[in-house]
């Protein structure tokens, strides 16, 4: 049985709202699940879309328009990031919010699943124009979040300024401040301590299992890493302080290679003062497609959708694969990765660290009590580890493979939920 239709064309492949509804079919049909519950979690709960004027630097005022899509509240309030990008658009929203679902349910936390977004390009744009917008895009969906609703997180290109904003709009609304409205916010605001670098935590500790799993060894093992935003930089440096060598990092505008492995503390540094890994002199200026199918152990998709396709999966010479990124991979190219035999760690369990630490900072804000980072990090780790040892066994017992189990066990917590709630009427 094949997740993917024959007909598929390459529009249809890499339309990411198609990619999470071939796998969502693939391990439906696996669990037998029930066709009332399967039309239920096979469309959005609510789809939000707002055009709104913002005052430019200039004077001028221009339009733009945000969307935030809540695929289920089943399980809590929806949960999901903001992203500020020039494509996005709905089909992209809806699928990463119902991403979002599963990826609450695998690593098992209260909540359901949402994602935003704003069509525009943040670097055009001023810090002023920036607040001016996402305060306007804040109060345009105002009424559709909150600690108990839906509460949104950061995601391409936001930040935790822009959390700061979203909550102070919020908070300015409601005439009292409203932390918990949203989570990646700046530490001495309702932040909580580790939750900057939790999802490239996260993406170490799913590599460490990977490699216990495989009984492969962490001293050695050659990483390429694709984006070195949050995601990447931050597992890029704690892999690195593990053992591992980073040989390659690839960005929008360029890569780099090293075989010795690349210091990425400098790599970071370098960053910070330029604005791009490019130029860096302690690795070989390589492009990025050929980073992404070089000879390695590892290799971490870790900026947006769409990096492996049916276009270069063939090609791919790591032994693992861990999604950073949201849908990395497309549905034709899970197919191709499985015939190849490469381990793969789905986007909804790789990249959950950051989502677990948000869950970790909302019951701290609720809590009014702040935890150690060590505390963060330890929990965040025992998630991670469990949740990890559930999908390979769900692998193993129904015969597939690890995103098909991830997708499976999700399901299987949402629709049991659904089922035990009952269906209002
Ligand atoms: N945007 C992140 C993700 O895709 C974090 C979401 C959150 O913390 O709510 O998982």
């Amino acid at each position: 049985m094949s997740t993917v239709n024959p007909a598929v064309t390459l529009d249809q492949e890499i339309n990411p709202w198609e990619a999470q509804s071939a796998r969502f079919e693939f391990a439906a049909r696996k669990l037998n699940l029930d066709p009332g519950l399967w039309k239920v979690l096979s469309s959005p709960a609510r789809e939000i879309i707002v055009h709104f004027p913002v005052s430019m630097d200039d004077g001028r005022i221009e339009m733009f328009t945000g969307f935030r899509v809540q695929h289920s509240i089943a399980r809590g309030p929806a949960k999901g990031g903001i992203r500020f990008s020039p494509d996005v658009n709905l089909d992209e929203v809806r699928a990463l919010a119902s991403w979002m679902t599963w990826k609450c349910a695998v690593v098992n936390i209260p909540f359901g699943g949402a994602k935003g977004g704003v069509i525009c390009d943040p670097t055009t744009m001023s810090k002023g124009e920036l607040e001016r917008m996402t305060r306007r895009y804040t109060s345009e969906i105002i009424d559709f979040i909150g600690p108990e609703k839906d509460v949104p997180a950061p995601d391409v290109n936001t930040n935790e300024q822009t959390m700061a904003w979203i909550m102070d709009t919020y908070s300015m609304h409601m005439g009292h401040t409203v932390t918990s409205v949203v989570t990646g916010k700046p530490l001495n605001i309702g932040g909580s301590r580790g939750r900057l670098e939790a999802t490239g935590r996260g993406v170490e500790v799913v590599c460490g299992e990977s490699l216990r799993y495989l009984n492969m060894p962490i001293e050695g093992c050659r990483v390429v890493i694709q984006g070195f935003g949050n995601v990447g930089s931050n597992a890029a440096r704690l892999m690195m302080e593990q053992g591992y060598k980073i040989v390659g990092i690839s960005e929008k505008d360029g890569g780099l290679s090293n075989p010795n492995g690349i210091d990425i503390h400098q790599l970071i540094a370098y960053k910070q003062r330029n604005g791009t890994t490019l130029g860096f002199n302690g690795a070989e200026a390589t492009p990025s497609e050929e980073l992404i199918v070089s000879d390695c152990d590892i290799l971490i998709p870790a900026a947006t959708e769409n990096v492996i396709t049916s276009r270069n999966a063939d090609k791919i010479k790591a032994r693992i694969v861990v999604e950073g990124a949201n849908g990395p991979t497309t549905a034709v190219a899970d197919e191709i990765l499985a015939e190849k035999r490469i381990f793969v760690v789905p986007d909804i369990l790789a990249n959950a660290g950051g989502v677990t630490a948000s869950y970790f900072e909302w019951v701290q804000d609720r809590q009014g009590y702040f935890w150690k980072e060590a505390i963060v990090n330890d929990q965040l780790e025992t998630i991670l580890r469990d949740s990890f040892e559930d999908v390979v066994r769900y692998s193993e017992a129904h015969n597939v493979n690890n995103r098909i189990a991830a997708y499976m066990l999700a399901i299987d917590r949402v629709a049991f939920t659904i089922k035990q709630r009952g269906i209002y009427a």
